[in-house]
């Protein structure tokens, strides 16, 4: 089934002519409906088609998001909100066209409390740019996606990266929210207290709803005081198996890893010549630690004994900061250097996640689907949390190509959610996975339609994304 049969949004052409009219009057150069700057507000990162909105807003001010919804809301126009537009799942798209607002523009950082250790920012901060900010504080934000992805963007898809093991996600990283919803009116979603016991969560209930409930314009984060020592290496191992047992030994035991990464041997072959890294071109882990000097060097070496049980080493670890930049540049930019193993070719990034206990089992039944289909598939893995991506190289003209890779993501999602796991560990649903919600969480699926009618009854908050048609 095409992805466009899963998520039909009717255009509401009358209504779309007028919020443009309106709109170009009250932002003048702030509102753009060239068909460049459309296109690249719509889905650009995966096969996924483009579905390019009518028309692109660069607000400033919250009030100017409230202006914008209104106006969309008097007129029954989709409002898709927009970060960096780095989400993989056709998140961005406008299926039934309608106005893409972008918030880059709302990129001040409103407040930092190094005693609170919190900090509040507007959507458009990218991850980045606020750890440059913090720099100077000792503190840090310690979610990472492998794009530099904007804040709002990361909390409408409870995005995660390599740190998320030790520090959370954004689900456990956002104190509280402010966001335009689809009447045109602000809520804010709690205080700055770490814990809270009042009422509904609806931090959460905003966080990972992929601008389907509201445009988020303020969030307040939690900070982290960067670690007096830290250290980290890579670990080769003589199969993808012995290196996920070792993975699941290291989290059983709970041994305090502020990162652990499987990268299999393809992917390593790719890493080797992109990133210049000279290591085996075996199945590997890129490790971390985090804490006082003895106590990374300890778990540095208690991390080596396990490695050397399941056959894996030698470790090799440093605290040299330049030395662990290099190796988590080179693992940030594996989706790049994958890309060197077919030129040409598009990558396919899927994201399930499972049980630590089901992780090898889960791992190598994809390893032997991807050679009995003779895909090249390089993986990489968020492997303490279970979670890994296959990023699967396809020619995206080729109709079987896409069919056959199709049927493989498929199967990899249920047999993730046969395993008691997720078709999307931190990715989200967007147009790709809602074939997949219903299987993963059967009847909460109606409880979320309740919701999302209750909140946008016209369906103008980034309609056709994680919801199947009725
Ligand atoms: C190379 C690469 C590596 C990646 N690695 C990871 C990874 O390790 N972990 C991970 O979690 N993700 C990863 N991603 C996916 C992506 O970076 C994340 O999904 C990220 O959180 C998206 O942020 P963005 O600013 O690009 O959002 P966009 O793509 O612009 O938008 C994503 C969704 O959020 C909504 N949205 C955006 N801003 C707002 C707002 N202010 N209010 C409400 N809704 C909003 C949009 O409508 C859309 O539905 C990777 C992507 C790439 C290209």
């Amino acid at each position: 089934m095409a992805l466009s049969d899963l998520n039909p949004v009717e255009r509401n052409e009358e209504g779309i002519a007028a919020v443009l009219g309106i709109l170009k009057q009250r932002l003048g150069e702030r509102f753009q409906t060239g068909q460049a700057i459309r296109t690249q507000h719509a889905h650009t990162t995966t096969y996924i088609p483009t579905q390019a909105p009518d028309g692109v807003a660069f607000p400033e001010t919250t009030a100017e998001v409230q202006e914008i919804v209104s106006a969309c809301a008097a007129h029954r126009v989709p409002v898709i909100a927009f970060g960096v537009g780095s989400s993989l799942e056709g998140h961005t798209n406008a299926p039934g066209g309608g106005i893409s607002v972008d918030t880059s523009r709302m990129n001040r950082i409103l407040a930092v409390n190094p005693q609170d250790l919190d900090c509040t920012v507007e959507p458009g901060v990218t991850r980045e740019d606020l750890n440059r900010h913090l720099r100077d504080t000792g503190l840090f934000f310690p979610i990472d996606p492998g794009a530099n992805a904007s804040l709002g963007g990361m909390a409408a898809t409870r995005a995660s990266g390599t740190n998320a093991v030790r520090y959370g996600t954004m689900r456990e990283n956002v104190l509280s929210l402010t966001a335009v919803m689809a009447d045109g009116e602000t809520v804010t979603t709690g205080k700055r207290a770490k814990k809270s016991s009042a009422g509904y969560d609806l931090t959460r209930l905003l966080i990972g709803s992929e601008g389907t409930l509201g445009i988020i314009t303020e969030l307040t984060l939690k900070l982290q005081g960067i670690p007096q020592a830290i250290s980290g290496g890579v670990c080769p191992f003589p199969s993808v198996e012995a290196a996920c047992n070792a993975v699941i030994a290291t989290v059983q035991m709970g041994i305090p890893v502020a990162r652990i990464e499987l990268v299999n041997a393809l992917q390593m072959r790719a890493m080797k010549s992109y990133s210049k890294l000279d290591y085996p071109e075996s199945p590997c882990l890129f490790v971390e630690f985090h804490g006082s000097d003895a106590g990374v060097a300890e778990q540095a070496e208690t991390f080596g004994t396990i490695a050397e049980e399941y056959g894996g080493g030698p470790f090799l670890w440093t605290s040299v900061a330049e030395e662990r930049t290099k190796l988590w540049k080179a693992r940030h930019d594996a989706y790049w250097s994958s890309l060197t193993l077919r030129p040409g070719a598009k990558g396919l990034s899927t994201d399930v996640c499972v049980p630590i206990s089901r992780f090898a089992e889960c791992v190598t039944q994809t390893e032997a689907d991807i050679a009995e289909m003779g895909l090249i598939a390089p993986i990489v893995g968020h492997a303490g949390d279970g979670n890994f991506h296959v990023l699967v190289l396809m020619d995206v003209d080729d109709p079987k190509e896409i069919a056959a890779t199709e049927g493989f993501v498929a199967r990899l999602n249920m047999r993730a959610i046969g395993m008691d796991g997720t078709c999307t560990g931190e990715h989200g649903i967007g147009q790709g996975k809602i074939g997949f919600l219903r299987h993963e969480l059967g009847h909460s699926v109606d409880i979320m339609r309740t919701i999302k009618r209750a909140l946008d009854p016209l369906d103008i908050m980034n309609p056709g994304k994680i919801l199947p048609a009725d």
